[in-house]
């Protein structure tokens, strides 16, 4: 039978319940348990994907093509396993089945209500993982923090799968803050005593607090804590402010979270997880004997969680390069009307980030022909790859008013247009080309070298495309066709030819970076920067 364990947050959000979540889940999977985590987030839209990344975020797109709120990022990239649709649950999507069964006449003209309609919902949308895989322990991330009008449903759906399982299958972890205050010198419980009382009010007791705080917790704070809180001693754990998150796992190790957590659910304790690979990553990560500077070029910079899995590749692929790489945001409108060599020459590399939208994309352009002209490895991806295509066709094929559509939907030269079957889309949610789609690699080219096969899956989110009428004259003039998806010609990769490290992806290898596997197109970039880097101080 498949074992539940509830994550909730109290006192303040933005305490990294996601990493709490991803590490607890690494330590039980070292023991062997087959686990994954569901996301269920109290907010009305259906899914992010229509979400502002100012707002929210990054959104994350899964194998299967839901686009999803970035935790799903973390557990991919701790557990290095992939998610799906079904891990993550909205309000929206909850209320959006409730209403349609209602129109189909499917309660029978009763009154449909929070209680028991929509927390029926939340239950059957928990227990569906279990019944479609078969996991022995899920882990539930519940967004936002007690006391929210929001979560509510969701707390009472826990509290009424804890009554029907029991305790020793479905347990709660409350994840709070330990304020200091300076001028007493003091670290604080009252805010936690609240939070519990929050959850108790919703008829939930906490079976292990999970402390975020600054200094470390006393023996006797530890004790107070357990006695207001009704939580054993032994499951008030602390979780101290860590250098990186991939220190997580390891503190919560130390800390015995994953022992209090399989105690309470009855699960084995034994093989005591040993985590090598983590840890080898964590001492390259930590040891660097190189360092790069990278520009991301953007949009989204004043909130680097918009561009969370590409900082997150940079920093798996820097340790398997025993490289620190030094990512730095630059808005891409700063460099319209300006020389971008005053911003750009002191780099090793850039890469140019995807994005939506006009705002920025002559930026984009400037940076992609600097890059281009001196040699400097380039990366772009999605927009970034779309930007590169329309740069080349204006500055070496001459065609001046090249462009893609998605800016200039009448453009003489359109090296970048919809397809036909995205033409007449109004809807905005779920509408692009999303997911993961297969793609054949030329042999010979900087990312057959890359990835060593000739076939690959990677995921995508986008709705303009690379148009083929150009193919021909771009290759004559020196672009190289790298990459094309089998089944429908399209064209995933471009590539030049006497450039050291030019890379065009249309597709998002930053989805698909995890700690033990970095991505080998991080992994070459970062390679090709150092290269560049060095070659550099020779001269
Ligand atoms: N705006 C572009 C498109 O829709 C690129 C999207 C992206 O960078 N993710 O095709």
């Amino acid at each position: 039978m498949t074992k539940y364990i509830f994550v909730t947050g109290g006192v303040t959000s933005s305490l990294g319940k996601g990493i709490i979540a991803a590490s607890l889940a690494k330590l039980l999977q070292e023991r062997n348990y087959k686990v994954t985590i569901q996301k269920l987030d109290p907010y009305i839209n259906i899914d992010p994907g229509t979400l502002n990344p100012y707002e929210h975020g990054e959104c994350y797109v899964t194998d299967d093509g839901a686009e999803t709120d970035l935790d799903l990022g973390h557990y991919e990239r701790f557990l290095n396993t992939p998610t799906s649709q079904d891990n993550n649950v909205t309000t929206g999507r909850i209320y959006q089945t409730v209403i349609n069964k209602e129109r189909e006449g499917a309660y029978l003209g009763k009154t449909v209500q929070v209680i028991p309609h929509i927390t029926d919902e939340i239950k059957r949308r928990v227990v569906l993982l279990a019944e479609k895989y078969d996991y022995d322990i899920i882990i539930k991330e519940i967004g936002g923090t007690v006391g929210d009008i929001e979560s509510l449903p969701y707390l009472e759906a826990i509290r009424q799968l804890k009554r029907e399982l029991g305790d020793n299958n479905c347990i709660c972890v409350h994840l709070t803050l330990i304020p200091y205050l300076s001028a007493a010198k003091e670290l604080k419980t009252k805010p936690t005593q609240h939070a519990v009382k929050e959850l108790l009010q919703a008829g939930i007791q906490p079976d292990v607090l999970i402390c975020r705080t600054e200094h470390t917790l006393s023996k006797e704070l530890k004790q107070k804590l357990s006695l207001f809180c009704n939580v054993d001693y032994k499951s008030v754990i602390e979780a101290i402010d860590a250098d990186t998150i991939y220190d997580v796992p390891l503190l919560m190790l130390k800390e015995k979270l994953d022992i209090r957590v399989l105690k309470k659910l009855k699960l084995k304790t034994s093989n005591t997880p040993e985590l090598e690979a983590w840890k080898a990553f964590l001492w390259k990560l930590k040891n660097p004997s190189e360092r790069v500077r990278i520009a991301l070029i953007g949009k989204y910079n004043e909130l680097p969680d918009a561009y969370k899995s590409i900082y997150e590749s940079f920093t798996h692929s820097g340790a398997h390069n025993e490289c620190k790489v030094d990512v730095v945001p630059i808005h891409s409108q700063v460099l319209e009307n300006n020389d971008p060599e005053k911003y750009l020459q002191d780099f090793d590399g850039m890469l140019v980030a995807p994005g939506f939208g006009e705002r920025g994309v002559e930026g984009k352009i400037e940076a992609i022909k600097y890059a281009r002209e001196n040699g400097i490895p380039f990366f772009g991806i999605c927009l970034g790859m779309q930007c590169a295509v329309v740069e080349f066709a204006r500055n070496v094929l001459k065609l001046k008013s090249a462009h893609s559509t998605e800016v200039k939907p009448k453009a003489k030269n359109p090296v970048i247009h919809l397809l036909p079957d995205q033409e007449n889309i109004t809807n905005m949610g779920g509408t692009m080309r999303l997911g993961s789609y297969k793609c054949k690699i030329e042999k010979s080219t900087i990312v057959h070298k890359a990835y060593s096969k000739t076939e690959i899956s990677e995921r995508h989110r986008h709705r303009y495309e690379f148009n083929n009428a150009y193919k021909k004259d771009l290759i004559k003039n020196g672009m190289i066709i790298s990459g094309i998806n089998p089944d429908n010609e399209l064209v995933e990769i471009v590539e030049l030819e006497d450039h050291p490290f030019f890379v065009g992806v249309q597709f998002h290898p930053e989805l698909k970076s995890t700690v033990e596997k970095p991505h080998p197109l991080f992994v070459a970039f970062v390679k090709a920067a150092l290269k560049y880097k060095l070659s550099n101080e020779k001269a």
